[in-house]
C-alpha cells in the first residue's frame, strides 16, 4: 500500500469563485467521487489543505462523496466533526480519508499547482513561467474571458445566484479575484 496526498481547492472541491468569502461554496470536482474510491481502494490516502478548520474539510467531503473521513488534530475540541486522530508522521489507513495540514510522506501528490520536479532546474522554471503566463493570458484576453462567461451561464451546477456572482467576477476582472491578498502565508502554498 502506498500513500497518496490529494489537494483541496480546485482538485476536489470546484472553487469556481476563488477563495472568495473563506467558505467551502462550491460543488465536488466532476470525477473526485469515483476517483476518491479508486484511490483508496489500493491505497492509503489523504486531503493535504491548510483551510481552517479542517473538520469543515472533513465534513463537506463526506457529505458530498459518502466516504469516511477524518482530520488529524492535537485539538480536537477545536474541530467541527467527531472523527479525529492525533498527530503521526505518515498515513497508511485504508478506506479513511484523513483531512490535515501536515505533508505527511507520499509518492505523488494531485495538486492543481503543482510543478513536477524532475532533478532539471531549467525545465521547471521554464514550465513556472508557461503557467504564469497561461494565467495572465486567461485573465486578459477577452475572447478567453467570454469563453468563462458562456461556460459559468451553462453550469447546472450553480445557482442562478452563484452564477450571477461568477459572472460579475469575471466581467469585472478575474485578476482581483485570483490576486486577493491571502489570508496567511499558507493559503499562497495549496490553495
Ligand atoms: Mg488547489
Amino acid at each position: 500500500m502506498k500513500t497518496i496526498a490529494v489537494d483541496f481547492d480546485r482538485v476536489l472541491h470546484s472553487y469556481e469563485r476563488g477563495w472568495h468569502d473563506g467558505t467551502i461554496y462550491g460543488t465536488l470536482v466532476p470525477g473526485a467521487d469515483e476517483a476518491l474510491r479508486t484511490l483508496m481502494a489500493k491505497h492509503a490516502v489523504y486531503v493535504l489543505t491548510t483551510r481552517r478548520p479542517l473538520g469543515d474539510v472533513a465534513r463537506w467531503i463526506c457529505w458530498a462523496t459518502g466516504i469516511p473521513t477524518a482530520v488529524m488534530s492535537d485539538t480536537p475540541e477545536r474541530e467541527p466533526w467527531p472523527y479525529v486522530v492525533q498527530r503521526r508522521r505518515f498515513w497508511d489507513v485504508p478506506h479513511i480519508l484523513l483531512v490535515t495540514d501536515r505533508k505527511l510522506p507520499f509518492v505523488a501528490l494531485i495538486d492543481d499547482r503543482a510543478i513536477p520536479f524532475t532533478g532539471c532546474w531549467p525545465q521547471a522554471l521554464a514550465a513556472l513561467n508557461d503557467l504564469i503566463a497561461r494565467k495572465d493570458t486567461a485573465m486578459t484576453d477577452p475572447a478567453q474571458r467570454l469563453a468563462r462567461i458562456a461556460a459559468l451561464c451553462d453550469d447546472t451546477d450553480l445557482t442562478a445566484e452563484q452564477k450571477v456572482e461568477a459572472i460579475q467576477a469575471a466581467v469585472t476582472g478575474l485578476a482581483d479575484l485570483e490576486h486577493r491578498a491571502p489570508r496567511s502565508a499558507g493559503d499562497l502554498e495549496t490553495k
